[in-house]
């Protein structure tokens, strides 16, 4: 199963620049180690952060904007930083990335996949997705690659929910 994750996440969305894969998969493997490693030694209480992938619900479209923002600032004052802050960040990220597809393809209104749909050629090639990378990259600072890499990270999660008890460096994100 773990091996098939990294696989996926992999062969998804081919970034822009071969060193950034190959920094990428490097991450998951160190993820895929610590998953495995830190997960059976993880307790069950729930982190006192505001937000949690099992139970997170997408802002508003008015509301997007400012929870970005209040995700990235809870995962900076975070001392221990655990996959599931970024995975709510990458479920936002894809929620507002879903807001710019003009018409969802027949296939993606069926299987109702917000991250099947936005990374969909028949969905994305009418719709404005550079408006959405310039739109984000304005409101964090982060790269294409960034932002799709977190987007990644969430659909992981959604499909390997064990992925969520990983804890992460703030360097092993920023290198990527
Ligand atoms: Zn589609």
């Amino acid at each position: 199963m773990l091996t098939d994750w990294r696989r996926l996440a992999v062969g998804d969305d081919q970034p822009t620049e071969c060193s950034t894969a190959s920094r990428e998969a490097a991450f998951y493997i160190a993820m895929k180690e610590s998953a495995m490693s830190s997960f059976q030694s993880s307790t069950s209480a729930p982190d006192q952060n505001q937000f949690s992938f099992s139970s997170y619900i997408p802002a508003e479209p008015s509301q997007s904007d400012t929870r970005v923002k209040d995700i990235i600032s809870i995962i900076n004052n975070n001392q221990r930083k655990k996959i599931d802050l970024y995975a709510v960040l990458g479920a936002e990220l894809a929620k507002i990335k879903y807001r710019y597809i003009k018409t969802v393809c027949t296939r993606c209104v069926s299987s109702n996949d917000v991250y099947r749909c936005i990374r969909c050629i028949r969905c994305t090639k009418n719709s404005d997705m550079k408006a959405f990378y310039e739109h984000i990259g304005g409101l964090t600072q982060y790269s294409r690659d960034y932002i799709n890499f977190l987007i990644r990270i969430s659909r992981m999660c959604y499909i390997y929910p064990k992925l969520l008890y990983v804890s992460v460096s703030t360097n092993d994100m920023k290198k990527i």
